[in-house]
């Protein structure tokens, strides 16, 4: 059996320095003629997926959320990253509403990694009826070092749930493969998605930022765990797009989510 539905739930968009993005030059590293040029600050949009499956409802990431300038305070992250271009509609709990769920709606959610603009509603699904999923890399790390932080791993997002944990790639649910992917963090994961009607699906979450890290060549970020990783992960998913005639939407590139059939408007299947 084949998903049935899949929204695509558009969060706004933080604000950021899109050198944290994407470090090319001639964009955001400057020739000798181009150094007084201000930076580009960039809309670094954020977005969640709801998949509909005969076998269950499945969430792929919670973007960021409400009290992040308080939240983030501790990472000093929110003056480089202010959630600060969203409305009340575009809040995550917001869009859940929009189409017709509750948290208690949900079988599954799946973390493409732990940093704070993708963990950020995790702790909504405490105690409820929702199987936690991330890869155990992730987890390793993310529940690992000392402190209250590690860059954008904020222990606030995610501590106290209880999370399964998920390995090399794997078929989570029928027609929904959950690929490793890792550089990013060491455990990030992207999630192919095979639908009858549109086809495959591959939402890469931050394994690639924007159509533009994609290339090729692919360009790299300023947030990178591991650079060799992250290029090879790049590859893999490239390898995996060009054999299946997957479609890639990247984690934080605004042009591709805006102009994609957003919900509560429109969904794919
Ligand atoms: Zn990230």
């Amino acid at each position: 059996m084949a998903p049935l539905k899949l929204h695509v739930l558009d969060c706004g968009a933080m604000s950021c320095d899109l050198t944290w993005l994407l470090l090319k030059a001639g964009r955001t590293i400057r020739s000798r003629g181009e150094r007084d040029r201000p930076v580009e600050w960039y809309p670094c949009t954020t977005h969640a997926v709801v998949i509909e499956t005969p076998e269950g409802r499945l969430l792929w990431d919670t973007s960021c959320p409400r009290d992040w300038e308080k939240r983030w305070e501790p990472t000093g992250l929110q003056e480089f990253f202010p959630y600060d271009q969203v409305s009340e509609t575009e809040y995550f709990d917001s869009r859940l509403h929009q189409i017709g769920l509750e948290i208690g709606d949900i079988d599954y959610v799946v973390a493409s990694h732990l940093h704070f603009d993708h963990a950020g509603n995790l702790q909504l699904f405490k105690g409820s009826n929702a199987r936690l999923i991330c890869n155990d890399k992730e987890k390793a790390f993310a529940f690992g070092y000392d402190g209250l932080f590690n860059g954008a791993h904020l222990k606030a997002d995610y501590e106290g749930l209880d999370f399964e944990t998920v390995s090399g790639d794997t078929e989570i649910l029928p027609g929904v493969t959950l690929i490793e992917a890792p550089g990013h963090t060491p455990g990030t994961m992207s999630m192919k998605v095979d639908l009858p009607q549109t086809g495959p699906m591959i939402f890469t979450s931050d394994a690639i930022y924007l159509g533009d890290s994609y290339g090729p060549p692919a360009s790299p970020a300023a947030i990178v765990n591991d650079l060799a990783a992250w290029y090879s992960s790049v590859e893999k998913l490239r390898g995996i797009a060009e054999s299946t005639n997957a479609k890639l939407i990247f984690g934080h590139d605004a042009a591709q989510l805006r102009s994609m059939k957003l919900a509560p408007a429109g969904y794919y299947e």
